[in-house]
């Protein structure tokens, strides 16, 4: 494999991330089909595909800037063959099919994997999470969730999705996004990708799946069975008897185990025969709470539970896999938002935003394991995102041949 290869002489660049991803994540039979389905394409859908995954990692979020830059000097060494208008990249969109992009995503983590990618890890993790993003005043899509204020004005609309990624792996790499409108919910929308995840990634690719106190409900966790993961997800007064059950058995009582974790040391109690509550269908729910006393002084205290059992899982595996959930929020929804256009609609359907998400995940994806994982070989150090940004900006001064695979 590439990642094994001696490490790359020359400076990185928008086409070496193009042949990167088509020979090292195999993503090469789907840029040439990418479940375009209009009838008469002129602009072959695999440059529509390109420049806006391109666009992305270049942190060049709306159609009209991926016109711009189509038309620049730059264009060969973006690996685009043709300009194109932002008309185009519209039309496109709106007619392809997710599921294409959502087998490609997996199929991308499933060659990282083979390519040792999370090497260090003893457990990969799933987490789910939802969230708003393109906020528009806009003519509502089927997709618009109003958003009023407490006299029952609306302020425009704002667009939800669950995202599923991979944590607790070293590195963290989202897999889909499921959208849910008005109708719908955050709710069944996180059962519906989590069983299309799990189908897409396999039966022995994940570990375990991670969520904040929403997901700790029966329906929630028995979908998580359903698909043979074991679940982790925080406990909360959303279960009130549970909660009380664990405050009468750990308050009072001095830590099980202490542990040195990084610069906090962390108290851990954790206990495995708590009675379920009369909707769940386990046997017994586990419960870890711990208490990480920060060296600033902070001090922070949470309840997670589990049907891991204690002798597949110890209780700082189980502290571990709690924190993972962090990774979504700020590596996937915060890097999303802040870095790579989340936030930004760049064609108001509901079709085209979903494949403009997904089609950001798929930059972030190849964005981190070329950075991290092809880039950081042999001596050379980790290169941060920024540096990687400046660099690809800097590459495209150059002029290349474009790349045709
Ligand atoms: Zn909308």
């Amino acid at each position: 494999m590439a990642q094994t290869a001696a490490a790359p002489l020359t400076e990185p660049h928008v086409s070496q991330i193009h042949n990167y991803s088509c020979h090292c994540l195999g993503l090469k039979s789907y840029f040439r089909r990418p479940g375009d389905g209009r009838r008469h394409p002129r602009v072959p859908a695999r440059d529509v595909v390109w420049a806006i995954v391109a666009g992305h990692i270049l942190r060049v979020p709306s159609f009209l800037r991926l016109e711009w830059l189509a038309h620049s000097a730059a264009r060969a060494a973006l690996a685009l063959k043709a300009p194109f208008g932002d008309d185009v990249l519209a039309y496109c969109t709106q007619r392809m099919d997710p599921e294409t992009t959502r087998l490609a995503l997996a199929a991308a983590l499933h060659q990282a994997k083979r390519n040792k990618a999370f090497e260090n890890s003893r457990f990969i993790g799933l987490a789910v999470d939802g969230t708003g993003a393109g906020h528009t005043h806009k003519q509502p899509c089927r997709l618009c969730d109003p958003i009023k204020d407490p006299k029952g004005e609306t302020h425009g609309s704002l667009h939800h999705f669950v995202l599923i990624s991979v944590v607790g792996a070293g590195l963290t790499l989202p897999i889909d996004v499921e959208p849910y409108g008005p109708g719908d919910s955050e709710y069944a929308a996180a059962q519906r990708l989590l069983r299309r995840a799990a189908e897409h990634l396999g039966p022995r690719f994940a570990d375990y799946v991670v969520g904040d106190g929403a997901y700790a409900t029966a329906p929630f966790l028995h979908t998580s069975g359903e698909v043979g993961l074991p679940v982790v997800a925080r406990l909360k007064e959303n279960l009130p008897l549970l909660a009380a059950a664990v405050r009468t058995r750990f308050d009072g009582q001095p830590p099980q185990a202490v542990y040195q974790v990084g610069d906090d040391r962390v108290e851990v109690w954790d206990a495995d025969d708590f009675a379920p509550w009369e909707t769940l269908d386990w046997p017994a729910v586990r419960v870890l709470r711990y208490r990480q006393h920060k060296p600033d002084g902070t001090v922070v205290e949470a309840e997670w539970l589990t049907d891991f059992p204690i002798a597949k899982l110890g209780s700082l595996s189980f502290y571990r896999m709690a924190k993972s959930r962090w990774e979504i929020e700020n590596q996937g929804f915060n890097d999303g938002k802040n870095r790579y256009g989340m936030e930004h609609i760049c064609h108001h359907e509901p079709n085209s935003i979903l494949i403009v998400w997904l089609l950001i995940l798929l930059a972030l994806v190849i964005e981190r394991l070329y950075r991290l994982r092809y880039l950081h070989r042999g001596d050379h150090g980790v290169r941060s995102a920024m540096n990687l940004w400046d660099s690809l900006w800097l590459s495209l001064r150059t002029r290349r041949r474009p790349d045709t695979s």
